[in-house]
């Protein structure tokens, strides 16, 4: 279970992880989740920084596709992903396989083409990892989250400590801001 929560990388912000080295991997489709990935947990699209619209006109540039699956409230992420101009999926919860398997149909990509970027380990990473696609960790971009997301924050640092024991949990790469 708990190899199941581990991802394969972890960065401080989804604009620090490298696009090339995506390329390289054979990743061809990115699922990324929205609330503290993308912007701030309950951001709206106007959140979205210029770190970040540098970041997606560099997937378009190297024919990445994109689409994000999140378990916010499906108008919310549909006013979202549209003012992005990217692909989305809500409406089934994540870590179940249905949406990253919408997701990846969507985009015409494989589990072995598909990177899945979030901020939890309970709901990215392990859907991700269910599903056979590579796993990227991004820390939380704010603290305000629901309440139960806090609760679940505990078991969560709780597995990345054990993990980090192990010595199997990846080195955190990045830049706070
Ligand atoms: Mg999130």
């Amino acid at each position: 279970m708990l190899n199941r929560l581990n991802p394969k990388e972890w960065y401080e912000r989804l604009w620090q992880i490298p696009i090339n080295e995506l390329v390289e991997k054979g990743i061809k489709g990115v699922i990324v989740d929205l609330d503290n990935t993308l912007v701030p947990w309950r951001g709206d699209p106007s959140q979205a920084s210029d770190k970040l619209h540098k970041w997606l006109e560099g997937l378009k540039k190297l024919k990445l596709d994109i689409c994000i699956v999140s378990n916010g409230g499906s108008s919310r992420v549909r006013e979202f992903a549209e003012n992005l101009g990217i692909k989305f999926v809500a409406g089934v919860p994540k870590p179940r396989r249905t949406p990253f398997k919408k997701a990846m149909a969507l985009m015409g990509t494989s589990p072995e083409e598909t990177v899945v970027i979030g901020d939890q380990l309970f709901t990215d990473i392990l859907g991700g990892n269910r599903c056979g696609c590579y796993t990227i960790l991004v820390t939380p971009q704010a603290k305000k989250e629901f309440f139960s997301t806090k609760i679940v924050r505990r078991i969560e640092r709780k597995v990345i400590l054990r993990l980090q024991r192990e010595g199997v949990f990846p080195e955190r790469k990045g830049e706070a801001e």
